[in-house]
């Protein structure tokens, strides 16, 4: 949804993984994590599971969702231990000073908002030296919880997470319930930036630019947003935009048209494909990291 005329933004909500760090030999290690997860937990053929990650994360939002969803019984404690328990996290994050004094440097309320969980999470942002930087971290057991007790989980849709709209609203009532419109929402994933943009999120995709997918602005590095969003740190809401002026990136392109669906499997093909273990390039490979780590 395109917000033509905003209030001044309020509080701002980030990704964790891919928006506030980059590490491409990190996401791999996640990958493969996932991948092995499958083969030797839930006995999945070892030439099925880069397709299976595909599939489920072009229609369940995330591996986890997907294989919970068809009927794998998944603790949830002993995913989240192996996929990300056994990270060399020191070997792949070290301090942000800069991104500490530009998150520091917005005058607003802080949270972070991911699908990955506390612990992780946690790891993060103590290595990146920004853990005191936000209010709080609404992970995947934090909204998991939520939906829970709102009755939001059942057998078509037991995993609550990003892109779905319904844990967008249960991260914005722990943010204290900003007004949609008076929020700026920053992530790295194009589904999840459109489901905040259609939101009317002020929705900011970051790692990547010239992206056909709904968003306020694109930037390729999380320490580029003080150039995009000057306003934030002047007290000034967003520029008004003009009515006759065409919506930014707004369009075709949005998820569930006929483009973004073609999109959508081509991301999938080639998140299989990095899955099998083709050597890609980070610039070409952008959208199948993506959706082999957002399975996360
Ligand atoms: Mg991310």
């Amino acid at each position: 949804m395109t917000v033509l005329r905003r209030p001044r933004i309020s509080t701002c909500l980030f990704d964790l993984d891919d928006a506030l760090y980059e590490n491409t030999t990190m996401q791999h290690h996640v990958a493969e994590n996932i991948r092995r997860y499958m083969v030797e937990r839930l006995d999945f053929p070892p030439d099925e599971v880069a397709e299976a990650c595909a599939d489920y994360y072009l229609n369940y939002g995330t591996t986890l969702a997907g294989l919970v969803a068809n009927g794998y019984k998944v603790d949830y404690d002993a995913w989240h231990a192996a996929v990300h328990g056994s990270l060399p996290y020191e070997e792949y994050l070290q301090p942000d000073p800069a991104l500490r004094t530009l998150l520091l440097s917005i005058p607003l309320p802080k949270y972070v908002f991911t699908n990955a969980d506390r612990t992780h999470a946690a790891r993060c942002l103590q290595l990146l030296g920004v853990a005191d930087c936000f209010e709080r971290v609404i992970a995947f057991e934090d909204v998991m919880e939520a939906a829970e007790q709102a009755g939001l989980t059942h057998h078509g849709c037991p995993v609550m997470c990003k892109p779905n709209r319904q844990a967008f609203e249960i991260a914005l009532k722990m943010a204290g319930s900003p007004e949609p419109a008076a929020t700026l929402w920053v992530d790295d994933s194009a589904r999840n930036i459109t489901t905040g943009h259609r939101m009317g999120l002020y929705s900011v995709l970051v790692g990547r630019t010239g992206v056909a997918c709904p968003s306020d602005k694109q930037i390729r590095h999380i320490h580029d947003l003080p150039a995009a969003t000057p306003w934030l740190w002047e007290g000034q809401q967003p520029p008004a935009l003009s009515p006759a002026a065409p919506a930014p990136l707004d369009g075709p392109a949005a998820a569930g048209s006929t483009n973004a669906t073609s999109q959508a499997e081509a991301v999938a093909g080639k998140a299989a494909a990095v899955a099998k273990g083709a050597v890609a390039e980070r610039t070409s490979s952008d959208e199948a990291i993506e959706a082999v780590y957002v399975a996360a």
